[in-house]
């Protein structure tokens, strides 16, 4: 089935939706990007999403000329015209078309691009939710500002190839020592207490939507969070290890560089916060 996209203000059918070859966009990554679930027809955490694209914009000097209802309205149509019930939209803003590719920053009048599309695909009811996943660390060879949601995603491409050929899922990111994030995740450890481990917000990881949520939520149902840096040992030793980004909400890992976490299914803490996200819906 052909999808409506939606481009810079036209809604087209998906073989109509074109971007300039001198976008910037394509020609420098000079872009950022937001992904929002859907469940049930409905926007899981807009509010939450919007205000990071704010924060990337502000980083970048990127102009977004959308207030946070008409972004929410774009959604919206889009989840109505395409009778999107479960999966995700993407949305692209990049820093337009100067006309030719250069270097410097086009003129501020330049009009940004903005892209947005549905991806139709199971969330709630993935298999990878209640199977658990495999990962491989992997050196993180990014740049310094993982903070921002830019659409440089080679790193994380050549991660993710990196773990398909090790015939694992996914890989997690290692920096100095330490875990940063998966390619495309934000990743926890659970310790023998119950207490469950991610590293601090900073320059070196995405601030996810979801892991957001996730702490408040842990909070409150008495699950402790301690925001620290871990090793790729510790995660191989942990009691379980799970992920969370705004596809997956929350996933067990099973296997860390083909070691088994725990009995090799998804451990207690992982079900619970999977559970809690799921009934905030
Ligand atoms: N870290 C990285 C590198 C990611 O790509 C993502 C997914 N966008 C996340 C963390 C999780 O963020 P969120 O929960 O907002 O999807």
């Amino acid at each position: 089935m052909s999808r409506t996209v939606y481009v810079n203000g036209e809604y087209l059918p998906e073989a109509a939706a074109k971007v300039s070859v001198f976008d910037r966009g394509f020609l420098f990554a000079d872009a950022v990007y937001e992904v929002t679930a859907v469940v049930n027809s409905k926007l899981v955490d807009f509010a939450g999403h919007y205000a990071r694209l704010v924060r990337s914009c502000g980083e970048l000097g990127l102009t977004l000329a959308v207030d946070e209802n008409g972004l929410r309205e774009i959604h919206q149509r889009l989840i109505v015209e395409n009778a999107l019930q479960e999966g995700g939209i993407y949305l692209q803003l990049t820093r337009g078309n100067s006309g030719d590719r250069d270097f410097h920053f086009p003129p501020a009048s330049t009009p940004p691009t903005l892209v947005l599309f549905t991806q139709a695909r199971a969330v709630v009811d993935h298999p990878a939710a209640s199977k658990g996943i495999r990962v491989v660390t992997c050196p993180d060879i990014r740049w310094q500002r993982r903070d921002i949601k830019t659409v440089q995603l080679l790193a994380p491409c050549l991660a993710k190839a990196f773990a398909e050929a090790q015939g694992a899922d996914d890989a997690f990111l290692v920096e100095n020592g330490y875990i940063t994030e998966g390619s495309s995740c934000n990743c926890y450890i659970v310790q023998d207490d119950n207490t469950v481990v991610t590293r601090p917000l900073s320059n070196s990881i995405l601030h996810g939507i979801t892991r957001k949520a996730l702490v408040k939520l842990a909070e409150e149902h008495g699950v402790t969070i301690e925001e620290r840096l871990f090793t790729p040992e510790e995660a191989r030793n942990a009691r379980e290890v799970f992920i969370s980004s705004a596809t997956t909400f929350v996933w067990p890992v099973i296997a860390v560089d083909g070691q088994t976490i725990g009995d090799g299914k998804p451990g207690p803490i992982t079900q619970l916060l999977r559970r809690i996200y799921l009934q905030m819906l």
